[in-house]
């Protein structure tokens, strides 16, 4: 079957998680799956070919999963985005507004200076708050953002909208 068939068999819909009236796509069966798993790091990786990516950047956490592999692949550095306080050495944030809070994403300064041509990585594309902040921290710390990769995107909720002029690459929409 194709790619994005054999996906939407394998990823699971949880309702009401993490709260009421959310229908949470879970992607852990696409992780218990190794051959599905590669050909979800090839189709995530494909739309980047020839673009230079120099490192790539994964967002707390399951952007790690998919991350990681692809650095691999690409045989880049790899660095984390988390949540605050999570990194030991010295930090940049940006932070980003939810429906009803903010957050913050941290990234450690070295991780992606002058010149480099990063690739964002995340499971998950919903509003696009996650990955915007992500791109103006990277932008801030010197790099630049030649795209952002992500397996699922939730195109209802019309995250592109907050990622104006980046390449957003999606294995499947919804
Ligand atoms: P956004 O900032 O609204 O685009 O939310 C994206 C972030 O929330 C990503 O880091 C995702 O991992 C997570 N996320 C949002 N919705 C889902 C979902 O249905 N499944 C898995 N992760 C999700």
């Amino acid at each position: 079957a194709i790619l994005t068939e054999r996906l939407s068999a394998t990823l699971r819909d949880v309702p009401d998680f993490p709260s009421p009236g959310i229908l949470f796509k879970d992607i852990t069966p696409v992780l218990a799956d190794p051959a599905l798993m590669r050909d979800v790091i090839t189709a995530m990786l494909a739309p980047l070919r020839g673009s230079g990516v120099t490192h790539v950047v994964g967002v707390e956490s399951r952007g790690f999963l998919f991350g990681v592999p692809m650095a691999l692949q690409l045989d880049v550095p790899f660095a984390p985005a988390r949540k605050p306080g999570k990194l030991p050495w010295k930090t940049a944030r940006e932070s980003y507004d939810l429906e009803y809070r903010s957050d913050v994403l941290e990234m450690h300064t070295d991780a992606v200076g002058a010149g480099a041509r990063v690739l964002v990585v995340d499971d998950v594309l919903a509003t696009g708050g996650t990955a915007a902040a992500t791109c103006r921290l990277i932008e801030r710390l010197g790099g630049s953002v030649v795209g952002v990769s992500v397996l699922v995107e939730l195109g209802f909720l019309h995250g592109r909208a907050k990622l104006p002029d980046r390449a957003v690459h999606a294995v499947v929409t919804f």
